[in-house]
């Protein structure tokens, strides 16, 4: 799927194609658009087995639009290639087990440190998929400045269990802890105010 380009494809269209061979010359990048990403969404569909399907990198194509959007040039090559290349995966950590679609009550805080160089973030995420095998999480929070997103490396502090699901543990869904979890500033690139 990486050699194909088939993960940097289910992102849909956009610059992150350009220059590369898509699936061995089919489509030019700049001409790829999104009835191409539904014809491979219904492909992986044929599989007739969502828990699979959804094992390979579903939580990359909701978690990595962020990175891809809103993180600084040199964190969003390194993130999305590794994503792209299949050897790392990534997750979006919004839900909470009392906030799914209410999105602007969820409780895990990031608390900027007294000296304004890092932020500690607590909480807990829950039926994130791909969490289980994730290597990063694009994680909600709640900052004094309202609704913030960070990039999170799976670190100390850090921890994934399984969530038995209706479907298959091929997904990966995971309960998700932070547990005094520090980062740099950095990662505020991806800080955005809540409306
Ligand atoms: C298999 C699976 C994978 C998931 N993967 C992820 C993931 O990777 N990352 C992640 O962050 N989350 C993930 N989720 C969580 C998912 O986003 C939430 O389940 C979803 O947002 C709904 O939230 P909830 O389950 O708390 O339901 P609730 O928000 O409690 O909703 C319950 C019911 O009330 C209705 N409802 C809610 N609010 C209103 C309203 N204001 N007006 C009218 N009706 C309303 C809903 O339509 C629904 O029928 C996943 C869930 C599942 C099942």
């Amino acid at each position: 799927m990486a050699e194909s380009n088939l993960h940097a494809m289910r992102m849909g269209p956009g610059k992150h194609l350009h220059g590369k061979t898509l699936y061995g010359g089919v489509v030019k990048p700049e001409e790829f658009d999104y009835f191409h990403e539904m014809v491979i969404n219904q492909e992986l569909a044929r599989v007739q087995a969502r828990g699979y399907g959804d094992g390979f990198q579903a939580g990359t194509v909701i978690g990595l639009p962020p990175v891809l959007n809103y993180a600084n040039p040199t964190l969003k090559k390194e993130i999305v290639d590794a994503c792209f290349s299949g050897k790392k995966n990534i997750s979006l950590a919004i839900s909470e087990a009392f906030v799914g679609s209410d999105v602007a009550g969820m409780r895990t805080r990031a608390v900027k440190s007294e000296d304004g160089k890092y932020y500690t973030i607590n909480g807990a995420k829950k039926w994130i998929t791909g969490g289980m095998h994730a290597h990063y999480f694009t994680v909600g929070t709640k900052t004094d400045k309202g609704l913030t997103v960070f990039l999170v490396p799976r670190q100390e502090g850090v921890e994934t269990r399984p969530i038995k699901t209706a479907y298959s543990a091929a997904a990966g869904t995971a309960y998700v802890t932070f547990k005094d979890v520090g980062f740099g500033l950095v990662f505020e690139t991806m800080q955005r105010d809540a409306r």
